[in-house]
């Protein structure tokens, strides 16, 4: 049996139609950039998100980029995020000049470790970008405690977490903007590049509105120095029908999840773990297992796909060197490098595919010696 990390083209054939429809519409219109297919996306996505605002732009990480230069971080300034992340949620700090502090994560969520986040304040600190790895929301209240404290700005990177709730309440809804990517992989793909800007406050919303356009109220009167940060009115339109879908998906997802956490109990397999508050939309199904790099080529071997999400702290990365950290500073971080291993958890898996994969992996954790690093 063969179990891909992921397929794409089995989604697309169940709602094949309805894109191509969408798209043609599009086409029809020749109305390319932005636009009203653009704006009816960003409704449907206020109400999803449960926000007052959605603005639509050219990637997640524009999102980040966007954001950071909506609340005017700049160089010298300093912005807290975890380590343990895709590499643009630092990216985008260091891109303005500004200096990303790293702290570690909590092991068992793989989201930043609220208890470390103070230590790492300083009078240069602007901002804390927590991420909602994964699927799973961070501790949005506890981290906005903290930032009100400190008189700090919270951007949360919720682009692997679109409609995952926390008591309740969606990702993006609770902080001062919450950052959406809909990169093909993640549960909300758009047909290319694609993100949004979810947040609650008018004035923001209306400066990154503005800064999406190269920071011009009035085409070529510019008020602000901005960037390109447009969507296409065709992704728009795509996600606008796949929208509809996302609970569905989420569910099966979901579903997905309870067939490995079934079958992988009570092996040295750590299953993810979700906190009791939280609704977590598993973007990625991602294990701790011992001798990571061995059991991922064995998976291969027997036709199950896997992946590592991520190999390397964002401390340890080169490009980061002039900010100083050294290995041994975010164990939590480096030990997660070490041990993470995502598995196919996509909606359209069979539950014969869950099932062979989940065993397979199994059979190769409890058959084998264990072997420490
Ligand atoms: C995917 C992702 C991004 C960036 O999104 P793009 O649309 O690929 O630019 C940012 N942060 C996290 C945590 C992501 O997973």
């Amino acid at each position: 049996m063969r179990v891909p990390l992921l397929d794409l083209t089995q989604q697309y054939r169940t709602i094949k139609d309805q894109i191509r429809q969408a798209i043609d519409e599009v086409c029809d219109e020749q109305s390319l950039i932005l636009g009203k297919h653009v704006e009816r996306f960003e409704q449907s996505l206020t109400a999803y998100c449960q926000t007052r605002h959605a603005i639509g732009v050219s990637s997640g990480t524009d999102a980040l980029l966007c954001a950071l230069m909506a609340i005017d971080i700049r160089p010298g300034d300093e912005v807290i995020c975890p380590a343990f992340t895709f590499f643009a949620t630092a990216g985008s700090i260091a891109r303005l000049g500004a200096k990303p502090v790293f702290v570690d994560i909590d092991p068992r969520t793989f989201n930043i470790d609220v208890d470390r986040i103070e230590q790492a304040i300083t009078p240069r600190t602007r901002a804390i970008i927590p991420v909602d790895l994964f699927g799973q929301m961070c501790r949005i209240e506890q981290i906005n405690q903290i930032a009100c404290r400190h008189g700090l700005l919270v951007i949360e990177d919720a682009a692997q977490a679109i409609g995952a709730t926390r008591h309740g309440r969606p990702a993006c809804s609770q902080a001062f903007a919450g950052c959406l990517s809909f990169y093909p992989t993640k549960n909300l793909g758009a047909f290319g590049d694609a993100g949004a800007i979810c947040c609650n406050d008018d004035r923001l919303a209306e400066k990154i509105r503005k800064l999406r356009v190269h920071g011009s109220g009035h085409t070529y009167y510019h008020d602000m120095i901005g960037g390109m940060f447009r969507l296409a009115a065709i992704q728009a339109a795509v996600l606008s029908v796949k929208l509809r879908y996302l609970d569905q998906w989420h569910q099966a997802r979901r579903r997905n999840a309870a067939i490995y956490d079934r079958i992988l109990a009570d092996t040295p397999i750590l299953t993810p773990y979700i906190e009791p508050d939280n609704h977590s939309i598993y973007n990625q199904y991602v294990v701790r297992v011992p001798d990571r790099d061995r059991v991922k080529q064995i998976l291969a071997e027997r036709g199950v796909g896997s992946a590592v999400y991520y190999p390397l702290g964002l401390h340890l990365q080169k490009c980061f060197e002039y900010l100083g950290y050294k290995k041994g500073d975010f164990p939590e971080t480096e030990k997660a490098s070490r041990e993470v291993l995502a598995l196919p958890i996509y909606p359209e898996l069979t539950e014969e595919q869950i099932t062979y994969a989940a065993r397979t992996l199994r059979s190769i954790v409890l058959e084998e010696p264990f072997v420490s690093d």
